[in-house]
């Protein structure tokens, strides 16, 4: 159905005005339709069958204990044979749900009995043939015009006939010639009448049926646009989340011996946001349609594609396999010919999915499948995958995540997360010269947290900036307090990507310096390769803004990643932390040794201090030592420890081992 084909109905019409010979035409029943329903019919003829069956009952009864007059109680003896004969076994009919025509004949028949009776026996004083003025009535009503006519006219006659006959001939009751003539032209006049108001009464009918019809038709169409609406993006014109949640569920039902499966899967494209800002939500609207459209030309064994996101579709699809094969061709979207031929929306390689797999032969719930696509869909991305089954691993790791997302909130709000310091040591004088800032959770029930667990969820949702903004305040407030005993000992906080772009982590390190009167020197912000990643110049815009105010810059974790020797030469930086990944097998010399030595070279070459973390033994600070790395870090010298277990230790240190000339990090 087009909804667009849809159109605001202008209201039933009102009955037309009806032409003189129309108006005859229908008095007479010419073409007259029955409209009335069976059941209705039946009751209509009950309610007339109970009190014909009453009325003579009582004057039968009447009539039969009259006694002395012998007409009378022979009229009596009729009319209960009447009832007996007629009226009883019409209701008998329509109790056992006869076709109603039956039951209105029988009806109208012991209207002929009755009425008969009475004209012949003329009641108590000859009024009896009054009673039949009701009849018409009745016929009209019961069996419509043509045989209201038939019937009414018919008596018209008969009756008078009937009147003058019995006068004649049999002498119950004698009425005068007269009286039989003038009953006949007012009987016919009251046939006319019935007629007249019966028809009145079927056009109402007829026209409450076509108003029913109307609307009932409107409630249908607008039934239908709902039903449509509710089942379809409009602005796409593609099935949304609940059209293909019901193809979902009408192609689930489980087949026995039947191999294969039914995959989900929901596609990403990253740009829509972006273009829909620059271009309009309806350009991106007809794109994203019109990729599903030749989506669904190019896709075989489609089950349905919907849109169900803002930048999201839902693709069903039957498979012979679950495995990387079965979802090539939605890798092939990219390279879809067409596709990439839509002006508005190229799709190239910026899209994810998540699948999900469901046997065939197994009972599955549509929603859910719906929701563990999305949940493979948002890990793919998270992990930065092009795609990922989903498994109940995978599910589990949400519910764990959503956990610990829900106690990590809390545990910041309530400021119980805690900054603990691992030394950092000049590896040639061995005096402890700064410190590092890792985080610590220690949770009430799972106990120490470690930051890889809890870190990757503060930076994926809106933890990432009030958990920032605490780590650089509480870092700097406790290494000023430090400098009263260990003067010109630095912090070393690890700042993420996004953090290095929040205005107010800049200005907190800049409050927290002029409140302490702290050399800026004594700051060093850690970060990584990864800070690059997204938009290079902000990154280094947003570095410049650190380095103007005095603060020191180290590449972390240098040697994990790509590191580019483009960017390391572009980084306004001061330190280079080299990974602790390769200090494991330094000593015996291997691949690792010639790396970090050559890193070591690199990074004085660069003008850069070299720090080695990670080291957990005295050979390797030796070789460290021996190769000229300036900083040291590791168990070898001590774990993180809260700071004031820190500023002993660190004291204690600084005690033993010679103290050199100037201060303690000499950048
Ligand atoms: P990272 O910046 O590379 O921190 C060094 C990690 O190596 C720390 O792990 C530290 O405890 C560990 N480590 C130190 N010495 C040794 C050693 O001799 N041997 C071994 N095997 N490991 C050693 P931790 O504390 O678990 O931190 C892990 C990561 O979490 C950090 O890696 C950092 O990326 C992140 N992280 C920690 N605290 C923060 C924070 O406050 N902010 C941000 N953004 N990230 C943080
Ligand atoms: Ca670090
Ligand atoms: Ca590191």
């Amino acid at each position: 159905m087009d909804p667009n084909a849809y159109q605001v109905p202008a209201g039933p019409s009102p009955p037309p005005r009806q032409a003189l010979p129309a108006t005859l035409k229908q008095l007479l029943g010419v073409g007259e339709q029955e409209l009335v329903p069976d059941a209705r019919r039946r009751s209509n003829t009950l309610i007339f069958t109970v009190l014909g069956t009453l009325t003579l009952l009582m004057f039968g009864l009447a009539n039969v204990r009259a006694g002395q007059d012998q007409r009378l109680m022979v009229m009596g003896v009729v009319q209960l044979l009447e009832v007996a004969f007629l009226l009883v076994p019409a209701i008998i009919l329509i109790s056992r749900r006869a076709p109603p025509v039956l039951s209105e004949n029988m009806l109208v028949l012991a209207g002929f009995a009755i009425f008969a009776s009475n004209v012949v026996f003329g009641g108590q004083t000859g009024d009896s043939p009054y009673w039949t003025f009701v009849f018409p009535y009745l016929v009209f009503f019961l069996r419509g015009q043509k045989t209201g006519w038939l019937v009414g006219v018919a008596f018209a006659l008969l009756v008078p006939g009937l009147m003058l006959y019995s006068s004649r001939h049999w002498n119950f009751w004698n009425y005068g010639e007269g009286h039989c003539l003038y009953y006949g032209l007012a009987y016919l006049f009251n046939v006319v009448t019935a007629a007249y108001f019966n028809l009145l009464r079927s056009r109402f009918q007829a026209h409450l049926a076509d108003q029913v019809e109307y609307h009932t038709g409107e409630v249908h169409k607008h039934m239908g646009t709902l039903q449509y609406n509710a089942l379809h993006d409009l602005s796409t014109g593609l099935l949304n989340r609940q059209g293909l949640t019901e193809r979902l569920e009408s192609s689930l039902s489980p087949a026995i011996g039947v191999s294969g499966y039914l995959l989900v899967a929901h596609v990403r494209f990253f740009r829509v946001p972006e273009l829909a800002s620059i271009v309009g939500t309806a350009k991106v609207d007809q794109s994203l349609g019109q990729l599903g459209r030749v989506l669904q030309q190019h896709l075989a064994g489609l089950v349905g594609l919907a849109r169900v996101g803002q930048d999201t579709l839902g693709i069903a699809m039957q498979s012979d396999t679950a495995d990387a094969a079965a979802i090539e061709p939605l890798r092939a979207i990219a390279h879809l010919r067409d596709v990439t031929r839509l002006s508005e929306f190229a799709v190239h390689v910026e899209m994810a999915f998540g699948v999900v797999a469901q046997r065939l032969d197994e009972a599955a719930d549509a929603e859910e499948l719906m929701r563990n696509a999305e949940q493979a869909l948002l890990f793919a991305i998270d992990h930065r995958q092009e795609y990922q089954f989903f498994d109940n691993l995978l599910h589990k790791h949400f519910v764990d995540r959503n956990r610990r997302y829900e106690k990590l909130r809390e545990a910041i709000l309530q400021d119980t997360l805690m900054l603990h310091y691992q030394p950092q040591v000049d590896l040639k004088t061995g005096r402890v010269v700064g410190a590092e800032a890792l985080a610590r959770w220690n949770d009430p029930q799972e106990g120490m947290i470690p930051p890889d667990k809890f870190i990757p969820i503060i930076e994926s949702t809106g933890l990432l900036h009030r958990f920032s903004v605490w780590t650089v305040s509480r870092a700097l407030r406790d290494c000023a307090t430090w400098q009263s005993r260990l003067p010109g000992v630095s912090v070393s906080v690890n700042l993420s990507a996004d953090a290095l772009h929040d205005p107010e982590v800049l200005q907190t390190v800049e409050r927290q310096l002029l409140a302490s009167g702290m050399a800026p020197a004594l700051v060093v912000m850690e970060l990584t390769e990864s800070v690059l990643l997204t938009s290079p110049e902000a990154a280094l815009e947003a570095m410049a803004r650190f380095v103007a105010l005095g603060v020191q810059l180290s590449i972390d974790d240098y040697g994990a990643g790509f590191s580019s020797l483009t960017y390391l030469k572009q980084l306004p930086a001061q330190e280079m932390k080299i990974d602790k990944s390769f200090m494991e097998n330094l000593a015996e010399g291997s691949k690792d040794r010639a790396i970090v030595l050559s890193s070591i070279e690199l990074g004085h070459d660069l003008g850069l201090k070299v720090l080695a973390e990670g080291i957990e033994d005295e050979a390797t600070c030796q070789v460290l030592r021996d190769a000229g790395c300036d900083l040291g870090q590791g168990w070898w010298f001590a774990k993180a420890m809260p700071s004031t277990e820190f500023e002993q230790w660190a004291v204690t240190r600084n005690h033993t081992v010679a103290k050199p000339s100037g201060r303690e990090r000499d950048y």
